[in-house]
């Protein structure tokens, strides 16, 4: 299938594929298609969307796509290996050896360099869901997981040592403080030595699998890996595990990835939704593909211009470098049941969208 669109026009220098549009769009008409740096991303961050704004100087509104990351975003910046910019259709549509992608990451740390004070807040929302969630394990996986159940409403109690012994990391010590500040508890013992009840949680997350034997313990089961489901991270009962069995030691963005997963099936468990989820998306020609992260692929990618990468980005390199961004996501009608009722062009935040409307002078 092509994309062709009839009644909407999508001015695609000004689109950050954000997909509000297509939320609002009653007929179900709309569809949004996935920049390639997007697909690929583990944590689905949109990439796109940063540097558009970046490109046209709204640092502040580049921002709010980093914001849902909240502290994470400044771990995700570090520890990135940039499979964005392996996939760049800037890199792959150059096809010159003096062109390269666009410089993805280094527009993230950019922004997060810049803007790091806005960063360490978590938010929450204002109704509170009541549940509350037992994570084992204050590591990377841990301390993700925690942020998305603190920004789904839920009461969170991590147990692991806190704050000197176990994270000590520079890198996850702000993310451990701003836990604490949005209301997160942190158990002082280790997790073989206190006395948690499993049944007293709406959901229990362990970070590794190893973890589990301590549960096991306390819910009368047997080794319980082989019932392991690694799309799901889903155990048994109410207990899932970030790990990902396949790849036990994989990257700080994997681990990250796969702590949303596992949040994404806690929350789909306790609302009694369907557990076999996956993450789709629509190709620039309209096919709507599975999403898969390759583990493999990182940043062996040739990055040029490298002129101002030595420290950093500086505001005009930023925007130069953004500026080569060809904005390859956008909104398109896919069903073409339009009936020119206009929420999707008044609530573009960017003035992205038009409805062609025949015959009507506005
Ligand atoms: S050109 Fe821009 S939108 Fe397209 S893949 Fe590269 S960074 Fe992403
Ligand atoms: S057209 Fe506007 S609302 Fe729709 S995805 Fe693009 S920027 Fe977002």
């Amino acid at each position: 299938m092509r994309i062709d669109d009839n009644s909407i026009r999508v001015d695609r220098s000004k689109c950050v594929a954000c997909g509000i549009c297509v939320d609002r769009c009653i007929m179900d008409n709309l569809r949004l298609s996935i920049a390639p740096c997007r697909q690929v991303c583990p944590v689905n961050m949109n990439c796109q969307g940063y540097i558009r704004l970046i490109a046209s100087g709204r640092e502040e509104q580049a921002l709010e796509h980093l914001r849902p990351f909240g502290p994470l975003a400044m771990l995700i910046a570090d520890s990135c290996s940039a499979p964005c910019e392996k996939a760049c259709a800037r890199r792959k549509k150059a096809g010159r050896k003096e062109e390269g992608a666009v410089h993805i990451l280094e527009l993230k740390r950019y922004l997060v360099k810049k803007y790091k004070d806005h960063l360490n807040e978590i938010e929450a929302p204002a109704k509170k869901t009541n549940k509350k969630i037992a994570i084992i394990g204050a590591g990377i996986p841990g301390l993700a997981v925690a942020v998305k159940a603190v920004q789904s409403g839920h009461r969170v109690q991590i147990f692991e040592k806190l704050p000197d012994k176990e994270v000590q990391d520079d890198l996850l010590k702000p993310i451990a403080v701003s836990l604490q500040r949005a209301g997160v508890c942190f158990s002082r013992d280790a997790i073989h030595q206190t006395g948690l009840d499993p049944h007293s949680f709406d959901a229990v997350v362990v970070s590794q699998l190893d973890d589990v034997r301590f549960i096991n313990d306390r819910t009368e089961k047997e080794n319980s890996k082989p019932d392991f489901n690694s799309q799901t991270h889903f155990l048994y009962d109410h207990l899932f595990c970030c790990e990902n069995p396949d790849n036990p030691k994989n990257s700080p963005l994997h681990q990250i990835s796969c702590a949303f997963e596992t949040m994404e099936s806690v929350n789909r468990y306790l609302n009694g939704e369907p557990m076999d989820w996956g993450r789709g998306f629509y190709t620039q020609d309209g096919a709507v593909k599975a999403y898969t992260a390759d583990q493999r692929i990182g940043s062996d990618v040739q990055r040029t211009p490298k002129e101002g990468l030595k420290d950093g980005l500086d505001e005009k390199t930023a925007v130069e470098q953004a500026s080569r961004c060809f904005s390859c996501g956008r909104a398109f009608e896919k069903n073409q049941t339009c009936w020119y009722c206009l929420p999707c062009e008044l609530e573009c935040p960017h003035d992205a969208l038009e409805v062609r409307i025949p015959y009507l002078v506005r």
